[in-house]
């Protein structure tokens, strides 16, 4: 079982995903929680890179976060869906198509393309959208992080509604989830949508 968190910064997915985990533990599975960028030793390296670097330019981006996405698949998620391991990731390729594709303006055609190229082909069996108003993701942050965090509004709403799309094109594969829920209701519903799909 393969499992994407995505949304905008600040919506609570990294906290979404250690709930689930969680859950899953509770029913004896086991389960590898990782994250993009930064899942494996290189992506750790292209994370700083592209968050913390100088100049990045918008193609630059995308291609070093599917770079980043590349290894992470054959070294990391690969290998533990093969041992039978739930695999829960934070940030999947929906993430590059709204950041890149949608906030960069590169085009969400041939940023999927990229993105689809580098996980050859890898697709979650169930993508949860942790869906956040930029302004209050924003507050919730407090402290600016990196790169991204401090761009524009316009840019991180652009983010949001490609996120929406994308969801809205697949509902099978996508739960939406509202992100200013309690944390203990977003982690009811993730929930009960992993059992009712049956990939607990
Ligand atoms: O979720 P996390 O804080 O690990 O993400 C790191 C940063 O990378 C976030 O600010 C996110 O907006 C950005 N990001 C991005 N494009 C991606 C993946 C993440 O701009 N494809």
């Amino acid at each position: 079982t393969f499992i994407a968190f995505e949304g905008g910064d600040g919506a609570g997915k990294s906290t979404q995903a250690r709930r689930l985990a969680q859950a899953f533990q509770g029913v004896g599975r086991e389960v590898v929680v990782t994250r993009q960028p930064g899942g494996t030793a290189l992506g750790g390296s292209l994370r700083d890179l592209v968050l913390h670097g100088e100049a990045v330019t918008p193609r630059a981006e995308a291609l070093i976060f599917a770079a980043d996405k590349a290894q992470h698949v054959e070294e990391v998620i690969l290998p533990s869906l093969e041992d039978g391991a739930v695999v829960i990731t934070d940030r999947y390729t929906d993430s590059a198509i709204a950041y890149q594709g949608a906030g960069r303006d590169l085009g969400a055609t041939e940023v999927t393309q990229l993105q689809d190229w580098a996980v050859d082909g890898l697709v979650p069996h169930l993508t949860v959208l942790v869906d956040i108003d930029p302004g209050e993701g924003r507050r919730r942050r407090g402290v600016v992080h990196d790169r991204m965090e401090s761009e524009a509004d316009g840019f991180h709403a652009a983010v949001r509604g490609h996120f929406l799309a994308l969801a809205e094109s697949a509902p099978d594969r996508y739960l939406v989830v509202d992100g200013t829920a309690t944390p203990d209701e977003v982690a009811r519903l993730v929930w009960e949508r992993v059992t009712q799909e049956g990939l607990a």
